[in-house]
């Protein structure tokens, strides 16, 4: 195990339930990188939901909650609530967090509540065994869709953004060290922040939807389907190709813990 595994895993949460070549295992190293630079292990709090990407911070040796299907975010939001000065960092899957959770997912955007969500989208529910989730490109073979996908999938940067979100990035697990520098950015910006990371499942989605199970395939499909995104250009899939980098910052945007606070305090002086 290296230096900062030993450091930050909890040995007795092991093994990982990941499959091999998974990109959710990329996201958990990029992170324990990104808290470790950033020194913030003792303010920090993650909370996820269920699935296989909200597994990811649950192997960590920090304050963690894992929570119940789609509910991560509310969990999130009644922990900084209560405890403002914590940095608080949610995993979630793209059905976990666009599917069950959607509702919680635009309120708390529209609140720019201070927490990071790190959404790990497989274009798939990949832990109940491969059934489509709203992610999923149209036509896609799936176990739910066996004749091909009939409904249009999210774009995620827009329903995020145009809910409120205040800042919005997004990845690959093949660039896992941009990530961890979108990371950083995104745990320091004040409001609510969103990381999506377009992260392989050679299992399921590979099976049914890449005709590979081939991890290395399947990074360089993200990379052959994606395109850097210029700042000033506005983010928008281009002949089919998604925009990656940070897409959205919005600053001076008043955060939801303030407003509470400042209600508080003018109650209290009347
Ligand atoms: Fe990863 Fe897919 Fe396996 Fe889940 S099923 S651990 S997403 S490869």
């Amino acid at each position: 195990m290296n230096k900062l595994a030993e450091q930050y895993i909890r040995k007795e949460a092991l093994p990982l339930i990941f499959c091999p070549g998974c990109g959710d295992g990329t996201v958990l190293n990029s992170f324990i990188r990104t808290i470790d630079e950033m020194g913030i292990r003792e303010d920090l709090a993650c909370v996820s939901g269920i699935g296989c990407s909200s597994w990811t911070p649950v192997y960590l040796d920090v304050d963690v909650l894992h929570t119940i299907h789609g509910r991560a975010i509310p969990f999130a939001e009644g922990l900084k609530v209560s405890r403002p000065d914590k940095k608080i960092v949610v995993f979630t899957g793209d059905g976990d967090g666009t599917g069950i959770g959607g509702n919680h997912l635009i309120h708390a955007a529209r609140r720019n509540i201070d927490l990071t969500v790190v959404m790990l989208t497989n274009n798939i529910y990949g832990m109940t065994g491969g059934q489509k989730a709203p992610t999923t490109p149209m036509g896609a073979i799936t176990k739910t869709s066996p004749r091909g996908n009939d409904e249009r999938p999210f774009d995620v940067y827009n329903l995020v953004v145009g809910a409120g979100a205040t800042f919005f990035a997004r990845w690959t697990a093949g660039h896992p060290v941009q990530l961890e520098k979108a990371l950083k950015d995104a745990i320091n910006h004040k409001g609510f922040s969103f990381v999506e990371v377009l992260s392989q499942c050679p299992t399921q989605a590979g099976r049914s939807m890449f005709n590979t199970k081939d991890p290395y395939k399947m990074i360089q499909w993200y990379k052959e389907n994606t395109y850097m995104h210029k700042k000033g250009d506005v983010a928008k899939i281009k002949d089919g190709k998604m925009p990656l980098g940070t897409l959205y910052v919005e600053d001076d945007v008043v955060e939801y813990t303030d407003t509470l606070q400042s209600i508080k305090e003018e109650a209290q002086c009347k």
